[in-house]
């Protein structure tokens, strides 16, 4: 039924673990891009967003990755996954305004659809909490590198740097996700 479920978290990976959880998102293109976009959007936008965002991500993915071993169902979880990389990115690139809300709303989906990604590798196992606190660890720090590098904005020149940055995001967004097409 869905190939890009097996292709993006094929159950080959490396058995849970805390270091396996940490390395998850570092090694997974479509999970640093997007986290990184995260903290970047977040300084961008300033105010409360520069940690808001960073913050409700980790929690709300904690979601998505205890519904997925709880063994609900949250469709389009895959597609969604490789749709923020490109929104995301985009919003950097486009430098777009959001309102610390709309911004969370925006936010608040991908980060359910990054944790529930991940129900194929969790149920049954018993390092299930150990590789979520592994991968949380490693998403905050994402964020982080993320929000250090939004404040090149403030720099000369700084702001068509970080925008060239978000389009080249939302560029491997799109090539990501014509890969998983045509795997
Ligand atoms: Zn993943």
């Amino acid at each position: 039924m869905l190939p890009t479920v097996a292709a993006a978290h094929a159950p080959g990976e490396a058995l849970p673990s805390f270091a396996s959880g940490f390395l998850h998102p570092l090694t997974g293109m479509d999970h640093f891009l997007a986290m990184l976009a995260v903290g970047i959007w977040g300084a961008l936008l300033g105010g409360r967003a520069v940690w808001l965002l960073p913050v409700a991500f980790p929690l709300v993915m904690t979601v998505g990755a205890v519904t997925g071993i709880s063994g609900a169902r949250i469709s389009g979880a895959e597609p969604a996954v490789l749709a923020s990389v490109v929104i995301l990115g985009g919003a950097i690139a486009l430098n777009v305004r959001a309102r610390l809300w709309v911004a969370l709303a925006v936010v608040g989906p991908f980060a359910l659809s990054h944790g529930y990604a991940h129900r194929i590798e969790l149920p049954g196992t018993d390092a299930a909490a150990e590789y979520c606190a592994g991968f949380i660890l490693a998403t905050g720090l994402i964020h982080l590198g993320g929000v250090a590098l939004g404040f090149i904005a403030a720099l000369r020149h700084g702001l068509p740097v970080l925008r060239a940055v978000g389009a080249g995001i939302a560029g491997a967004g799109v090539a990501l996700a014509a890969q998983r097409i045509l795997a």
